[in-house]
């Protein structure tokens, strides 16, 4: 049977703040587009059988003043991806908010502690990173912390371990087409500001994405020794 869930991901919405580093400015939305793209997953969903869930990065405040009530508005849940460090910095999340999610239905992963690749960390940083982050998302949102996406998208084999000897069940890559899986490694597919929703979707959604989502994940299981 070929796949069903189709993983995006979203940074911030709206207008980037004046702080927000000039290389991920090209990751944010305007909210009508993303308003569009949730329209666009509608119809994709109801005419093809497929599931299209919703990811944001980074714990932007964008994702509780933007993507929540808009989430809301089309009856859907989505996940956030949080850095703990952030948690109650200008232009982040806060803790209230955070809460007002988890209250609303939304589920809160870990997005590191600090924004940094874990690739870049030694053994015993990395496993200090990912685990000071899940107890303090985990404080915060009074929910565990078992889904984690990694900064940058920055994955190889050593990373893929820790993150699951930490004890996290899914972690979420950036490298495009369908999940096969609802545990493990999940990949999702990167929204820019040049997307166009009725011409993007229908392509990351087709065919041949799914087709060939089984191939792509026995390749991603061998070059991250994930079993
Ligand atoms: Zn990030």
């Amino acid at each position: 049977m070929l796949p069903q869930r189709l993983y995006i991901t979203c940074h911030g919405l709206g207008h980037p703040a004046a702080d927000i580093e000039p290389d991920a400015r090209r990751f944010w939305l305007p909210a009508d587009l993303f308003r569009h793209t949730l329209d666009v997953a509608q119809v994709l969903e109801r005419d093809t059988g497929i599931s299209v869930q919703f990811t944001f990065d980074d714990g932007n405040l964008s994702d509780h003043t933007v993507a929540l009530p808009l989430l809301r508005a089309h009856n859907r849940r989505a996940l956030f991806f949080v850095c703990a460090e952030r948690i109650g910095r200008p232009g982040f999340l806060d803790r209230a908010r955070l809460r007002e999610m988890v209250a609303a239905g939304m589920t809160i992963g870990c997005h590191g502690h600090r924004h940094v690749s874990w690739r870049t960390l030694s053994d015993a940083a990395l496993a200090s990173e990912l685990s000071s982050a899940r107890r303090a998302i985990s404080e915060v949102t009074g929910q565990p912390v078992v889904l984690a996406s990694a900064p940058f998208g920055e994955l190889d084999q050593r990373v893929v371990r820790a993150a699951m000897a930490e004890g996290f069940r899914c972690l979420f890559s950036s490298s495009g087409g369908f999940a096969t899986a609802q545990t493990g490694l999940i990949p999702r597919n990167t929204l820019k500001s040049d997307f166009e929703p009725g011409r993007d979707l229908p392509r990351m959604a087709g065919l041949p994405q799914r087709a060939w989502a089984g191939v792509y994940d026995t390749a991603r299981r061998m070059k991250y020794r994930f079993t």
